[in-house]
């Protein structure tokens, strides 16, 4: 279902939102309003177009099978010389065509003629008239145009800002202004700062060796102390 959906709105994935909005508002409200007089020209009695044949089908191929015995819900039949089970109350026959599909297949068809019932007993409910008039029986209201829409005093909503950027990662701040030849960033300003404090002429650059070399020879006895 999902995959027709698609299918039907690929040529609206480009446009606005809006007008995106819209048309598939309208693109639902028109097909609900087809398919509840769909019935009326594609079903033949109670199952689509599609689903008699098959049945049609079944019928026609059940002249080989033969009923062998039968344990309740539980039905053998014999066709083709291989030996399947039909099990009525759980919808299931050894061929696996009627559990996958829903519509019987010629070895269920032999055991309703055989017990004299009406098709739509053993045809899935999702096949019935009914089943189709009850999925599309709502369909979407009809709605009124934006000029009739209620007016919302919040103001004009501008676009967002409109912003050039480049593919790839985007760069550290100290590398743009480097790169830029621009004034540097607040944090290497601060560096910057405590760097020119440190080599100024009251206070010589140190690296920790020097400053403890600097502290040991204060605590030395100077040649004045000694004399
Ligand atoms: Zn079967």
């Amino acid at each position: 279902m999902c995959e027709v959906f698609n299918g039907n709105m690929i040529s609206l994935r480009y446009k606005a939102i809006y007008t995106l909005l819209e048309e598939i508002r309208v693109m639902v409200m028109r097909r609900h309003v087809e398919r509840r007089a769909y019935p009326e020209k594609k079903f033949k009695g109670s199952f689509g177009d599609r689903i008699w044949p098959k049945i049609v089908s079944a019928g026609n191929a059940s002249g080989d099978c033969h009923i062998v015995a039968r344990e309740g819900d539980a039905y053998e039949v014999l066709s083709g010389g291989v030996r399947y089970v039909v099990n009525l109350g759980r919808r299931s026959c050894s061929c696996r065509g009627w559990n996958l599909t829903g519509i019987p297949c010629k070895h269920v068809y032999r055991i309703m003629v055989h017990r004299k019932e009406e098709i739509e007993e053993y045809v899935h409910p999702c096949y019935h008239r009914q089943t189709f008039l009850d999925t599309y029986q709502y369909s979407l209201k009809p709605v009124e145009g934006d000029r009739f829409w209620e007016k919302a005093f919040h103001g004009v909503i501008d676009p967002p800002e409109l912003r050039k950027t480049n593919p790839g990662r985007k760069k550290k701040e100290g590398c743009k202004s480097r790169e830029n030849g621009g004034a540097p960033s607040e944090t290497r300003a601060k560096v910057q700062r405590g760097a020119f404090v440190l080599a100024s002429s009251d206070n010589p650059p140190q690296s920790v060796a020097d400053k403890a070399i600097a502290d040991y020879s204060q605590q030395l006895p100077t040649q004045e102390s000694q004399a």
